[in-house]
This record gives C-alpha cells, structure tokens and sequence, in this order.
C-alpha cells in the first residue's frame, strides 16, 4: 500500500458520501487514521469497511480567530474529534445548527456523518438524537 493509496481511498470515500475506516484484514481491528501497518498485529494486509457514521462528540473547539495558516478565510469554523462508535476517533468539522451557531454542541453529544466539507478534504458532523 502507498502512500497515496491511503489517502486516495479515503479522500474517495468522502467524495462517494462514505465515512471509510481502515481494518485489518488479519486481527480485524479497525484504525483511523489510516496506516502503513496495523497498529494491533503488524499486518500490512489492510482494507476498508463502510462507519456507520455514528458517534458520540469527544470534544470540540470553535474557532472565531486567529485561523492557523491556510484555514484563515474559513473561520468561523468548528472542529471536533468524534469517537465513532466503531471504535476509533476522528478529527472532523462541525455543522453549526445555523450560521455561526455551535452553542448547542455539548461533549458527549450523539453526532452522525453528514458528508464531505467543501473544498477540504474533511468529514461533516452534526448533532444527531440516537
Ligand atoms: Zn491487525
């Protein structure tokens, strides 16, 4: 596996509508981020299984300035890491309830994959009720 094949599979998934997570083939644990090897057993025999897009908000920031470099003209924007409840966590943005808006986000909050944020290649959570 390449380098780019992990982000090109991923990149791919969120392009389709698909939160990817890498598993193992071999000890079937699941890894996020993706890797080289896996992280419990080694093998590099690694694939790919569909999240369901569940899980809860393990925590959040909002930023409303000073943007690290590149993400200036996208504040304000919130991001979290969500432990999904396949097991592992990712880093992702947060849809604000409207505008501005992330006051209602609470950690521990249920959250659910609502897709690709434009023009990054990074996933879209919101608040979900289950
Ligand atoms: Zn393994």
């Amino acid at each position: 596996m390449t380098k780019t094949k992990i982000v090109t599979d991923f990149r791919a998934g969120l392009a389709s509508g698909e939160l990817l997570v890498q598993n193992c083939n071999d000890c079937g644990k699941p890894n996020m981020w993706p890797r080289y090897a896996c992280p419990h057993c080694q093998s590099d025999n690694l694939g790919w299984i569909k999240s369901s897009g569940k899980g809860s908000l393990h925590s959040f920031c909002v930023l409303r300035q000073g943007g690290p470099e590149g993400f200036e003209a996208d504040i304000p924007y919130a991001i979290g890491v969500v432990k999904l409840d396949e097991g592992v966590q990712v880093a992702v943005r947060l849809q604000p309830a409207g505008g501005d808006d992330w006051s209602a986000y609470q950690c521990d909050d249920r959250v659910e994959f609502v897709g690709k944020e434009d023009g990054r290649e990074c996933a879209v959570f919101r608040r979900s009720g289950s």
